[in-house]
């Protein structure tokens, strides 16, 4: 959620500020504005709205003039979305100007003590309590970077903040608490950005920066502290993805671009750890005493990657026949779980920095539990935090809704399962070789469905169902799981009412729903549960629905007696199947979404990476 860039060079900020934030729409916003050291004071512009707002206001930034500043995209938690409530901040000194990702949890309080000492608010955000907290103690001491210090152990809650002075003006202060923030050196010039797209144009040599640490910055040189002061080292670190990871390159959105990407993701995630017949999870510890021990494997994840745990429940339990559950990371951390030292705790998340997910892994690192976290974000917090970490090499994923990440998410699992199974003795060679050739095989399988013909096909049914108001996604077993994602993708995107049920539930209850037109997308590639799942479409035709089924190409034909259009994807290991259904169902909400006339990558109200609770 919201995004930070900040620039400090010889060379017009502003362009370069508007530039790196465009590159952070991805994690959604609804306001922005920069504040840039003009040649005597502070420049702030802001508007509420899309970015081309601002950059129209700003003549493209030509209108602010001056070689420092900071820039923010907004996701309004404190006060609605409004030019007045956007960021920067400047206190009401007129002397810092703050933009903050984040939640100051105890504003209330802060504000109260600062109003009582006569300092006057102009907006109802949390950030501004912070422009006027580190602008009050300058007041008292003239010191810019004393003033930053002796605030930020003041906040309670999170926060990445850019801060600047107008006494200071060659100086950016930053600092960092369980919101992302990373450093970027330039030749002459600095940068500060929530992530790595924002300037990657301009360098890929960072430092991350981690919770506690603060830096302070002009063009040519750079300190690291932390809250105390204390002058820290920070690890210089390349970037090695190209810029043309964080384009578009040739396609229409993020979405249809990292759709297609999937082949490639997997097979990056799948080939490091496949070798010579055998799954290897390099500097992973689990061992065959350990997993002995281990009474039952939580899954605790948020939106799509609680679905690839809602699947992997499936999946470990098959393998490894130990109990497991799926938890969403935001009640888990408030359900007084029961775990302990006995159970395995995996941590599913695309960014490694959702609050929710960071702080339900902080819970059952409290506990006692081991905790293994599967993470795509390189030195994300989650992967700091965690025990051990498993990487899903995705690449960058821009569009906020989740593709590739989920599909690679969903590889680590199978890895996982299978290399527990194998320690724990619980999976035959066998099964086990047979497990390691379909994992070998699932980025050529996945290649297979993204062909023209099969595209123009989905393309079909999207225009044919697109102006339905109700979907129901209906399948048994790890089609049910599946159903889930597909049916939040709809939702997501194309802003479609759209449910999920394993299709055996649809008689207690959600079938009185089933009317002429409603659209069920009913998943049918269980083998041994085909027949049942056909008797449920055969339920929902005679009520009217309209059905588009997705099966195997050796049940098609059958499928088609009874659906009224058909989606065919490859046969694999069926507990690797979830993995390429998935992906018509993601095409298919996809190009309902341009039907419908939504903007794809940017969904109204949704964040790419929820920062907070
Ligand atoms: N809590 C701040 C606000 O509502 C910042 C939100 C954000 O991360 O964009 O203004």
């Amino acid at each position: 959620m919201c995004g930070i860039v900040g620039y400090a060079g010889n060379r017009q900020a502003a362009p370069i500020l508007l530039e790196g934030l465009s590159k952070l729409e991805y994690r959604g916003y609804d306001s922005a504005g920069i504040c840039v050291h003009g040649v005597k004071e502070m420049q702030v512009a802001k508007a509420k709205g899309r970015l081309q707002v601002l950059c129209d206001k700003t003549e493209n930034g030509q209108a602010v003039p001056g070689c420092v500043g900071i820039g923010h995209t907004r996701w309004a938690t404190h006060g609605a979305p409004s030019d007045v409530n956007s960021h920067p901040h400047v206190s009401d000194s007129g002397k810092i100007s703050v933009v903050h990702n984040g939640i100051i949890e105890n504003e209330a309080k802060l504000r109260a003590q600062l109003l009582e000492k006569g300092v006057k608010f102009h907006s109802e955000t949390d950030t501004e309590v912070v422009a006027n907290l580190v602008g009050y103690y300058y007041e008292q001491t003239g010191n810019f970077i004393g003033a930053v210090r002796q605030a930020l152990p003041r906040l309670e809650g999170s926060y990445a903040l850019g801060i600047l002075c107008t006494d200071l003006p060659d100086t950016i202060v930053a600092a960092k608490k369980d919101s992302p923030l990373i450093f970027g050196y330039g030749d002459g010039e600095n940068y500060i950005a929530s992530d790595v797209p924002a300037i990657l144009k301009h360098t890929q040599t960072v430092s991350y920066m981690e919770d506690g640490e603060m830096v302070v910055f002009n063009n040519k040189s750079v300190r690291f502290f932390d809250f105390v002061g204390e002058p820290i080292e920070k690890k210089v670190e390349t970037i090695t993805w190209e810029l043309s990871a964080a384009e578009r390159g040739g396609f229409d959105h993020f979405m249809l671009k990292e759709i297609f990407e999937q082949p490639k993701a997997l097979r990056d995630t799948l080939s490091p750890r496949l070798k010579n017949g055998e799954i290897v999870l390099d500097g992973i510890d689990l061992s065959a005493e350990y997993l002995k021990d281990v009474r039952k494997i939580y899954l605790v994840a948020c939106g799509s990657a609680y679905y690839v745990s809602v699947l992997a429940k499936y999946i470990i339990e098959k393998a490894c026949r130990i109990p497991t559950e799926a938890v969403m990371a935001s009640e888990f951390r408030y359900s007084d779980p029961v775990v302990d030292e006995h159970n395995l705790v995996i941590i599913i998340s695309q960014s490694g920095e959702t609050a929710d997910t960071l702080a339900a892994l902080r819970e059952a690192k409290r506990l006692g539990a081991k905790t293994l976290a599967v993470v795509n974000v390189v030195g994300s917090a989650i992967a700091k935090t965690a025990d051990q970490t498993i990487y899903t090499w995705a690449g960058p994923e821009i569009a906020v809704a989740t593709t590739k990440a989920f599909s690679t998410q969903l590889a680590v699992v199978y890895l996982l399962a299978a290399y527990m199974a194998k320690q724990l003795g619980t999976m035959d060679d066998e099964t086990y070789g047979a497990w390691v050739e379909a994992l070998e095989a699932l980025p050529g399988a996945a290649e297979q469905i993204l062909t023209k013909e099969n595209v123009e096909k989905v393309q079909y049914y999207a225009s044919r169902y697109y102006g339905h108001h109700d979907a129901f996604y209906i399948g048994r077993n790890v089609d049910s799981a599946i159903c889930l994602e597909g049916s939040l993708k709809l939702k997501e995107v194309a802003y479609l009412h759209s449910e999920a049920y394993p299709a055996g539930e649809l008689k207690h209850g959600p079938i009185s729903l089933i009317e002429n037109g409603t659209l069920v997308v009913a998943l049918a590639t269980v083998q041994p549960l085909f027949d049942k799942t056909m008797a449920n479409v055969r339920e929902v035709k005679a009520r009217g629905a309209d059905v588009l089924c997705v099966t195997l190409q050796e049940t098609a034909e059958e499928a088609a007696k009874q659906a009224d259009g058909i989606l065919t994807v490859p046969t694999i290991l069926p507990v690797l199947q979830p993995s390429l259904t998935l992906i018509p169902l993601q095409l298919f909400s996809y190009y309902v979404a341009l039907n419908r006339g939504c903007d794809v990558d940017k969904p109204r109200n949704l964040a790419k990476s929820v920062t907070v609770e």
